[in-house]
């Protein structure tokens, strides 16, 4: 495994921004895992990159070492009670894995289509979207663990993965190896709960379609809100939602449905408002600029970058959103994108919507 030093980190991100790793090094092939333990022991515990679709790299770059993740591979296996179980190399891309178990007749992926990154990071922010999620079909991960100094098996309990959270969100302890999914063989996708998705296809809500119309549909959907990466989008440079949907209470759930809002209740029992309709709610308008080289997509409330655009400019414009959203709604925005390095203003944000959610 080579390792170079000082190198940009900034083309390995979604949103193109962010200074230099001192150490980056990238695993093609599992065997040589031994070579990142021992950059850990010459340097310290790195930060796994997969594809960057989800992080903010600080401006000063970062001083901890960063493996990209780049291993490949996927064996499916039929199961004795009849599912496929698919164990997947931790940095193969979550898009080819999903065609793959379409084209396989398999249901229970088919709505992640279009979700950029590695089936590594899938776990870490329990992955989900119209109405399927990494939780559904996780069935237990591979990772070193680098407190114990060994690989060890955790279950999908183990992983205690919430919405848009698991235990490796907030914790560099573990470097996912490789990830198992139990699949159904069906010809018909998991019932279609979102209205946009059900509208394109013209069936109620609750209805399933064909494993492949439901992905076109979904895809389709995706695209009308620049939420699928495509290099000649001037939208491209983005990490999806910046925000989690927030949680709210009975009382806010009644009346942000009142004013139409998509409202919608989770399996981890809460409800949850769109973030991005919040964002519209504040009075923000579609390609507004927010920061030097931060505006809002054209196509959809989520901010995007352009220009010479910075991590700390990116951080100001999130602060700028969450501040006139919570004015506005009193709902407080927490970002969900994970940081490397050290940007202050961004961490400060992080740390204000945790301090806004505690009890
Ligand atoms: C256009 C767009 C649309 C998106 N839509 C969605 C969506 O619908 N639903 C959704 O959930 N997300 C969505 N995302 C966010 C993003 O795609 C996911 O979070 C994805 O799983 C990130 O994968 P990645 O390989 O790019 O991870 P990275 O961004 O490289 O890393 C994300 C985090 O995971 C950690 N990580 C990555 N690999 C490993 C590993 N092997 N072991 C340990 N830690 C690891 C990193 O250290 C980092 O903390 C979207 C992003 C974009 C740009």
């Amino acid at each position: 495994m080579h390792v170079r030093t000082n190198a940009p980190l900034a083309p390995l991100t979604t949103l193109g921004i962010g200074g230099n790793a001192a150490h980056l090094a990238e695993l093609t092939d599992l065997d040589d895992f031994g070579d990142v333990v021992e950059l850990a022991r010459r340097e310290q515990v790195p930060l796994i990159l997969g594809s960057g679709s989800n992080v903010l790299v600080a401006d000063a770059g970062c001083a901890v070492p960063v493996v990209r993740m780049a291993t490949h591979g996927a064996v499916f296996e039929r199961a004795p009670d009849g599912s496929v179980v698919v164990t997947v190399q931790a940095g193969h891309p979550l898009q080819e894995l999903v065609e793959e178990t379409i084209g396989n007749g398999l249901t229970g992926m088919e709505t992640l289509i279009g979700i950029p990154g590695t089936v590594g990071a899938t776990p870490v922010q329990n992955v989900g979207a119209y109405g399927q999620e990494v939780a559904d079909i996780l069935v237990d991960v591979t990772a070193w663990d680098w407190t114990a100094g060994r690989e060890v098996t955790l279950s999908a309990a183990d992983c205690r993965l919430g919405h848009r959270t698991s235990i490796f969100k907030r914790s560099n302890r573990w470097t996912l190896l490789t990830v198992t999914f139990r699949l159904r063989p069906a010809q018909l996708s998991t019932p279609i709960t979102y209205g946009m998705v059900a509208k394109l296809l013209g069936i109620a809500k609750g209805e399933s379609v064909p494993l492949d119309e439901a992905a076109a549909a979904v895809l389709a959907v995706r695209r009308s809100k620049g939420m699928v990466l495509d290099a000649s989008d001037p939208d491209n440079r983005n990490v999806g939602s910046v925000f989690l949907s927030p949680v709210v209470n009975g009382g806010q759930a009644e009346e942000l449905r009142a004013e139409e809002a998509p409202v919608n209740d989770f399996p981890d029992g809460l409800t949850r408002v769109s973030a991005s309709w919040l964002i519209k709610a504040a009075g923000f308008t579609l390609g507004q600029t927010i920061a030097p080289g931060v505006r809002m997509s054209t196509k959809h409330f989520t901010l995007v970058a352009g220009g010479q655009a910075t991590a700390a400019a990116f951080a100001e414009a999130a602060r700028t959103v969450a501040d006139a959203v919570q004015k506005a709604t009193g709902i407080r925005l927490t970002p969900e994108p994970d940081l490397f390095g050290d940007e202050p203003a961004y961490l400060r944000l992080k740390q204000d919507a945790l301090a806004s959610a505690a009890p």
